[in-house]
């Protein structure tokens, strides 16, 4: 059924320029064009943890090619007694990591009183799943400025989702990028950890000019099952991936967040080779268009 929406400042009726799907209006992070036909990889550990693990990954993730650095100094746990990550510490670690790699960083934000500090960081701030519907935190990184990685919350609807996205916009910061990263589902536990919700993706191509990326790893919760699930979200044609990586196989174990869905480098490498194959994805109906063989595209 299709979904109906009334005209917001992040539906295509607002944006003439465009109003077809899929053109796309572009995010730019420093040197990154987030939007522009060629996927970005925004790949790291779910945790800054260390100063070693952290540029340790940084470097690998440089090297296998990808396009920004994730990894979390706030994190949301559902355990209160659960590592909450490094904080401020946390935010210098990826701020020296920047530096020696040239990556743009990808951090989240938990707390409205804190997108000062994270965001002096932060080349991206990344509202969590859990905080999607933080409202007051919404509308602190839309006045905040800086580009914002509004992650789908597990249970919450297309339309919800794009509500989320107008508070970021009603602040006049239009520089959003939407991430799915997979919803609550019956079936969730037996193979995989949350849904990853496909045509979701589809839908706010259809309903909103900007960027989308996919985060497999927090959908996967099993790092065998996030190049696959790379494969599918990249030939939808996605605009990016956020992937969680792990030094080596005895890291997974020793991490204190997430270890089993983060991938290794080698992997990493062969997600970043697949982002950036030439990639044929479903324009319109039995319409066949190549996206990513020039950056004049037609995803421009
Ligand atoms: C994350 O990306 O580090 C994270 C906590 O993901 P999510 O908010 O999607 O659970
Ligand atoms: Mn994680």
């Amino acid at each position: 059924m299709p979904i109906k929406m009334p005209d917001l400042k992040v539906t295509r009726s607002s944006h003439p320029a465009f109003s077809a799907f899929p053109s796309t209006r572009r995010v730019r992070v420093g040197n990154v064009v987030v939007g522009d036909g060629h996927p970005v990889v925004i790949a790291g550990p779910c945790t800054v943890e260390s100063r070693e693990q952290t540029l340790g990954i940084a470097r690998a993730v440089r090297k296998a090619g990808g396009t920004m650095l994730r990894g979390g100094a706030y994190k949301p746990r559902t355990s209160p007694y659960s590592f909450q990550g490094l904080g401020p510490q946390g935010l210098e670690i990826l701020a020296e990591a920047r530096a020696e790699t040239g990556l743009p960083i990808v951090t989240e934000v938990l707390d409205p009183r804190l997108v000062e500090q994270v965001g002096s960081v932060a080349d991206v701030l990344q509202i969590g799943s859990r905080s999607m519907q933080n409202f007051p935190l919404l509308v602190e990184v839309g006045r905040f400025g800086k580009p914002v990685l509004l992650k789908r919350g597990f249970g919450a609807t297309v339309e919800e989702w794009i509500f989320a996205a107008e508070y970021v916009a009603l602040q006049g910061n239009l520089d959003i990028v939407f991430c799915e990263r997979g919803i609550r589902t019956f079936a969730n536990g037996a193979y995989d950890r949350a849904t990853l919700d496909l045509a979701a993706v589809e839908a706010i191509r259809r309903l909103t000019p900007f960027p989308i990326v996919v985060d497999p790893s927090h959908a996967a919760g099993d790092a065998a099952l996030v190049p696959p699930l790379s494969a599918a979200a990249l030939a939808l044609g996605v605009h990016g991936l956020l992937i969680e990586v792990v030094l080596d196989e005895g890291e997974r174990s020793r991490v204190r967040c997430d270890g089993e869905q983060g991938v290794t480098p080698d992997v990493l490498r062969r997600i970043v080779e697949r982002a950036e194959m030439p990639n044929l994805y479903r324009r319109g109906f039995g319409v066949l268009t190549v996206e990513g063989t020039s950056r004049a595209g037609i995803d421009g």
